[in-house]
């Protein structure tokens, strides 16, 4: 047995963010004047470390998406299921999303987290948010390579698709594509979990410098904007999709939620959707038994373009700047939000922070003014890692519908609690064990 003492990768990475969270607790309170210790260790080693780890995410999402992709669509008998799945993903993407945001403005209609709130004026130069017809014109890319090199994840998708339809069209010679590609798929597989062995220490890194460097008092003066988003958000991550996976897949959503928590933590450490997609995979496909054909497709797809966290943060946020401002919205304003905040997810790049500038484009939309960005900027650091969180577990719960539907999808995992389990081990020569 491994010096893990077989301890699942959440407890792991669990141990790694809250001794994360203590040491730089400890350097917050005490030695933020201590030179050497900004310099060497919150600047130095936990930078280092933090970058490093997400670095070695990110190097897999690229090789990851694009092969698992290529064998999911070339091992589909049946081309016609490809729209059929594709149409009902997107489907229920927009559906949570749009759910999402509705729940999110309701609650911050009825709490009023801006009402009375007196903040002085503040300055804030707008990014311009991408016009979502780009995104759509983008869709297929030029030159293939570019967007592999680039990262550009939808364009990615497209090519994949269809060079894995082709594959289905291209007889023997096809198979034999199709074969190097499963075998590629494996060996990427494994990357994914020798990298996982470093996850406790890169989430730990991570941490430790956020907490070093966020004072915890940022929180108060935006406390009522602050707890309200983390409850909608834990809201929606433990009501909505338990709803779903209950009515629309017949699942057990507990079962899910735990299977879930190695996910939720990588989506948690790294605020990035697009980084924590390799874990997703694995998680969705070995521990919650949907099939490589769907998971490929659905889990990219999702990172990508849907956003329920970052969708709420806009609902929330909105409300409550028009509060600050005292502007009041209408019922056609309302559903302006929910419109454009669908939208916006879809056009937000995987990866921290964006969903801040796509708020730009919801408040254009409704005419509330921009600056008001700057009012919660302090809060958003921490907010970002609560809402991929939920963003990531969206994604989860939409594969497993959609693959229940389509009869992709294989029980015995899903009720084995420890399906899958052993792809958080990482095999090295005898006595090596990570
Ligand atoms: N960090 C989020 C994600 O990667 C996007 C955002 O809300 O800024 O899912």
């Amino acid at each position: 047995m491994s010096e893990n003492n077989g301890m699942s990768l959440s407890a792991r990475i669990l141990i790694g963010m809250a001794v994360g969270a203590l040491i730089g607790i400890v350097i917050n309170q005490f030695f933020t004047d201590v030179g050497w210790i900004n310099t060497y260790i919150v600047d130095g080693a936990l930078y280092a470390m933090g970058k490093i780890f997400i670095a070695s995410l990110q190097m897999l999402v690229v090789p990851l998406v694009l092969v698992s992709l290529i064998c999911g669509v070339s091992s589909l008998q049946d081309s016609s299921k490809l729209g059929r799945m594709g149409l009902k993903t997107v489907g229920l993407y927009l559906l949570t999303t749009a759910i999402a945001v509705a729940i999110a403005i309701f609650a911050a209609h009825l709490i009023g987290p801006g009402v009375g709130a007196n903040f002085p004026p503040v300055e804030f130069a707008a990014k311009e948010a991408p016009p979502l017809i780009d995104t759509l014109i983008n869709l297929v890319p030029k030159n293939p390579i570019n967007a592999m090199a680039e990262g550009k994840m939808l364009q990615i998708i497209v090519f994949a698709v269809l060079f894995g339809l082709a594959i289905t069209q291209a007889g023997e010679k096809g198979q034999k594509v199709s074969e190097f590609f499963q075998n590629m798929n494996e060996v990427i597989m494994k990357m994914v979990t020798i990298i996982m062995a470093i996850a406790p220490y890169g989430v730990f890194a991570l941490i430790a410098r956020l907490m070093a460097t966020t004072g915890l008092e940022s929180i108060l003066p935006l406390a009522k904007y602050f707890f309200l988003l983390v409850a909608v958000l834990i809201f929606h991550g433990a009501v909505t999709y338990t709803l779903l996976l209950k009515f629309l897949a017949k699942l057990d959503p507990i079962k899910f939620l735990k299977k879930m928590r190695a996910v939720q933590l990588f989506a948690f450490s790294t605020a990035s959707s697009g980084a924590t997609i390799p874990v997703s995979m694995e998680t969705v496909t070995k521990r919650l038994g949907v099939k490589n054909s769907i998971a490929s497709f659905t889990v990219p797809l999702g990172a990508t373009i849907n956003m329920d966290g970052t969708a709420m943060m806009q609902g929330v946020a909105t409300v409550f700047i028009a509060q600050v401002y005292m502007i009041d919205l209408s019922m056609v304003q309302y559903l302006t939000i929910i419109l454009t905040a669908v939208l916006a997810s879809i056009g937000t790049a995987a990866v921290p922070g964006v969903g801040l500038i796509t708020l730009t484009m919801v408040l254009q939309q409704v005419g509330l003014p921009v600056q008001g960005i700057a009012l919660i900027i302090g809060v958003d650091r921490i907010l970002d890692m609560v809402r991929t969180s939920v963003n990531v577990t969206g994604d989860a719960a939409v594969s497993c519908i959609v693959a229940k539907g389509e009869g992709d999808f294989d029980m015995d995992i899903f009720n084995d609690p420890d399906a899958g389990l052993a792809f958080e081990e990482v095999d090295l020569p005898d006595g090596e064990q990570a």
